[in-house]
């Protein structure tokens, strides 16, 4: 299997796309059902219904809804779809779909239809999808809703194109089983809460935004090599597997020229994309060798988190057409670097101010400082809240591994910002007399390349938003960026009621801003931390400071549950207390699962897959002991030690291995899915890097021509 693969991964060609002179200008949302497209096949009226729905939230009538059906079959079969289907993002962590074909027979003829029904509300048979419980099998149904505010868009396969309706999933009851719903709701709050800070400042303001662009890493690996790794397959990593002599410590692959085949794909993945919206703009190599980054202009948020989500899929599926497995999974080589997704937000205004983007004088510059103070304390007092957002079995690898960024959240805002920060709080132990100016109005205009220094960050300030790095390559962004919204939205409105109060108390308005960022700043002032992130100093200086360092997902999720997660998301009215439940439950099994799958693979192949090689090996030095001996001469001593290193590797793997097994057994017979997490992290996970010793040291001693796996310098080099 292994040297056939590598056979086919050498001799590839190096497949040119068709489609060598395309203009992006022309390409550019050509599947999309945009504002122009809805302009030139909606009524006026059925228009103007959506736009009032995108704006500004009012809800679409019943005979509005059949005008835009209506606009988007004509749309959608001019473009060649033949199905329709509502799109929605479950908690599995992939996108779903079910089709439906537009035609249907009516009096012996074909007829195409597409009606308000089937555009607003669908009943997907989603009962097999995760739901923590919310859906009794007696009431399994589920629904999907229209999102208006993200447009529809048509997916084309090879051979048809299909209608694609963006929908939340809701349970009967109307509990969010999905990413979107609840983001949604934190994406109205953080917009209503910004709008309503900026009325102290900017009149104008009547709307604001949060933005998001977010850097997608990922690995390539040729097809053939992917698929003889069982591991790679079933769980989207490699579970074993030596070390190569190379890895990434040349620093030879960072920004180095994109190789050919992997170039042709980037380009077909930037061509579809185009069609589809999704604004690509960068594309390079990153660090590790084999893993790649590329990242869209930002866009509202819950847009950028479709078309993170629709990229995934994009990438996915045209990986096979290159005849490369995209790897998506936070650590699919032990050694090197993982992939993360860089979450970069802001706020906008809709006088197109951005928030976080620090001003030229001091009445924007107090703006800027009061987002950007009261971001760092919902930082502060959500920390294990966003912690919990970006648990996952998979970035467990990452976070808390010795790998960026570490699990205590911090948050990095450069030198400049924190010399501002130091003197607007000093200026507290001047008299009313001698402050002359709050030191607010000199705020250098703060140029980027002064603040990306630090790349150990969680949470780093860049210039003109804030970069959450900590997101797993794999995540459904909405995750994060729920738990962002609704910290920010709800530290907001706090500060809003405090100065609110102040002014009614006969405070003037900027003093008493003023005042209470500093109050802010003061209590959240311990989540700042400008040095290296990855030091064992830092470790003990933020156990010192009180700050969280939780290292495993079953830990982080406990705040899903917590105090906190009442105030900042039920309290806002983002999830209710079953629906937080309910995650808990899904993020434990989902846990669960994934390491019990690992455990599984990681079994069947120290059994029928390394063992074997092993012990031909070795019976092969045996023999050749014996014919030497038989032959009356003497053998040295080589064979005899290669013989008691490999017996002690095929006894400790294989007695591992058992123990692992049957620790798994154990496991799975614990009542709660708590006890079982808690059990697979401790009791399973952690074995895995023992056997996976003694497995890569037979990898590295066992004859080259018996070893069935594809090694590590063959998956990562070969493309
Ligand atoms: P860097 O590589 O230094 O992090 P980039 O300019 O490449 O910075 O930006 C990274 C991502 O941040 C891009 O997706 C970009 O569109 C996005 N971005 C830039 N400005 C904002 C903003 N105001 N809000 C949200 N995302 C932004
Ligand atoms: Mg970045």
């Amino acid at each position: 299997m292994r040297s056939d693969a590598i056979k086919t991964a050498t001799n590839r060609k190096t497949k040119l796309t068709t489609k060598h002179h395309v203009s992006f200008t022309e390409l550019y949302k050509a599947n999309v059902f945009d504002d122009f497209a809805m302009r030139d096949f909606l009524s006026k009226e059925a228009y103007e219904s959506v736009s009032n729905s995108i704006n500004h939230g009012k809800t679409i009538n019943r005979k509005m809804a059949e005008h835009v059906a209506a606009g988007m079959k004509r749309w959608a079969l001019s473009k060649g779809a033949t199905h329709y289907t509502h799109w929605f993002q479950p908690l599995t962590g992939s996108t779903a779909e079910k089709h439906d074909s537009f035609w249907e027979p009516k009096d012996g003829k074909a007829v195409e239809k597409f009606s308000a029904g089937a555009l607003v509300q669908q009943e997907p048979d989603a009962s097999s999808l995760p739901n923590g419980g919310l859906r009794n099998t007696f009431e399994a149904r589920g629904y999907t809703a229209w999102d208006p505010s993200s447009p529809a868009f048509i997916h084309e396969n090879t051979t048809g194109k299909t209608l694609c309706i963006p929908t939340i999933f809701v349970s009967y009851n109307g509990e969010a089983l999905d990413y979107k719903a609840p983001l949604l709701k934190s994406i109205n709050l953080v917009n209503k809460a910004t709008t309503d800070i900026c009325k102290f400042f900017l009149k104008k303001v009547t709307a604001c935004s949060a933005s998001l662009g977010i850097e997608q890493e990922y690995f390539l690996v040729d097809e053939a090599l992917f698929n003889a790794r069982p591991d790679l397959v079933m769980c989207g990593r490699t579970l074993v597997g030596h070390a190569p002599a190379k890895g990434q410590q040349m620093d030879d692959h960072y920004f180095g020229s994109i190789p050919d085949r992997v170039f042709n794909y980037m380009y077909e993945v930037e061509i579809e994309a185009a069609k589809l919206g999704i604004p690509l703009k960068t594309r390079h190599n990153e660090v590790a060798p084999g893993q790649y980054e590329c990242a869209p202009m930002f866009e509202e948020v819950n847009l950028a988190i479709d078309h993170n989500q629709l990229l995934m899929d994009l990438m996915d599926d045209l990986a096979h057409k290159h005849h490369f497995r995209v790897l998506f999974h936070e650590k699919p080589f032990a050694g090197i670097n993982g992939s993360g997704k860089h979450n970069n937000w802001s706020l906008i205004t809709n006088t197109g101010v951005n928030l976080l983007s620090p001003g030229t004088d001091p009445n924007s510059n107090l703006l800027f400082l009061t987002i950007f103070i009261n971001t760092i304390k919902a930082l502060h007092d959500n920390a294990d809240i966003i912690r919990a957002s970006i648990a996952s079995a998979s970035n467990d690898h990452r976070l808390g591994a010795n790998e960026a960024p570490p699990a205590i959240i911090s948050a990095f805002i450069g030198s400049q910002l924190t010399e501002v920060l130091n003197a607007f709080l000093e200026d507290e132990t001047a008299s009313d007399n001698d402050r002359k100016s709050i030191n607010i109005d000199k705020i250098p205009e703060i140029m980027r390349d002064n603040t990306d220094r630090n790349r150990t960050s969680p949470f780093a300030f860049t210039g003109n938003k804030f970069e959450l790095r900590a997101v797993g390559s794999s995540t459904n962004s909405a995750q994060p960026m729920t738990a962002l919204n609704s910290a920010v939205a709800n530290q907001l409105i706090a500060f809003k009621k405090q100065v609110d109060q102040g002014i009614a108390d006969g405070g003037d308005q900027k003093k008493v801003i003023v005042a209470e960022l500093k109050k802010v700043l003061v209590s959240s002032q311990n989540i700042l931390f400008e040095g290296n992130n990855y030091s064992d100093e830092w470790a003990k200086e933020a156990k010192k400071r009180g700050l969280s360092n939780v290292k495993n997902t079953p830990e982080a999720l406990k705040a899903y549950i917590s105090k906190q997660a009442k105030e900042t998301f039920v309290d806002n009215g983002i999830f209710t207390k079953e629906e937080l439940h309910a995650r808990y439950e899904i993020m434990l099994e989902d846990y669960i699962k994934k390491i019990q799958i690992e455990g599984r693979v990681l079994g069947e192949l120290v059994y029928s897959h390394i063992l074997p090689p092993a012990i031909d090996y070795l019976t092969r030095l045996a023999n050749n002991v014996k014919s030497i001996q038989e032959a009356g001469l003497k053998s040295g001593t080589a064979q005899a030690e290669l013989i008691a290193e490999l017996s002690t590797h095929i006894d400790a793997a294989k007695k591992k291995t058992d123990a692992m097994v049957a620790a798994r057994k154990k496991a799975n017979s614990m009542n709660t899915a708590e006890e079982q997490a808690f059990s697979y992290c401790h009791d399973i996970k952690e074995s895995f890097e023992d056997i996976r010793y003694h497995v890569d040291k037979l990898e590295h001693i066992v004859d080259d021509q018996l070893w069935q796996l594809p090694k590590y310098r063959e998956l990562l080099f070969i493309r």
